[in-house]
């Protein structure tokens, strides 16, 4: 757009950019929000597992662990923010783009993590039982490596999951005795 209306649309998004870059969220505010998502999956019975993509300071998605209710094997947390971002910029190109994900990502959002070039990845409490996010990486032969930052908000993400399954194992042992 050319003359005086195309350049205070201009002028007004120099504004936003320079009003989003000195407000830039720290990596615990972001992952604040990514466990906010998480207590929605606790409070739905699934997983609580959240997760947020940001780019240029913008959250552009938002989701958490919804396997349970779907049945489907796919709709963790980090696929379903990843597909909401890929619709909104309309690429599968995520390469300017942050992750935060509650628990460090298993070997499917992995997968997809470095399909769609994502270029940072930020979690919260390692997953220390399977193979995940952190064992991928070590292979050389993969075409694309991510960053990672972890531990960010890990004792609040670590409990919310331990609670959840400690729980659960109290109702399964309630059933059998019922
Ligand atoms: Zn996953």
């Amino acid at each position: 757009m050319s003359g005086p209306e195309g350049s205070s649309i201009k002028n007004v998004r120099l504004c936003v950019v320079a009003f989003l870059k000195e407000n830039k969220m720290t990596d615990i505010e972001y992952m604040k929000i990514a466990f906010n998502e998480a207590l929605k999956a606790y409070k739905e019975d699934e997983v609580p597992v959240g997760a947020i993509i940001v780019k240029d300071n913008v959250i552009i998605s938002q989701a958490y662990n919804l396997k349970e209710k779907k049945q489907l094997v796919t709709k963790h947390a980090e696929i379903i923010a990843i597909e909401e971002a890929e619709k909104l910029l309309k690429t599968w190109h995520l390469d300017d783009c942050t992750l935060y994900t509650t628990l460090e990502p298993c070997l499917m959002c992995s997968g997809a993590i470095i399909q769609s070039r994502i270029k940072r990845v930020v979690y919260g409490c390692s997953e220390n039982r399977w193979s995940s996010l952190s064992s991928l990486l070590k292979k050389e032969s993969l075409n694309h490596y991510p960053t990672i930052t972890a531990h960010i908000y890990e004792k609040e993400c670590s409990m919310l999951i331990s609670s959840y399954f400690k729980e659960k194992r109290v109702n399964n042992r309630i059933s059998l005795e019922v």
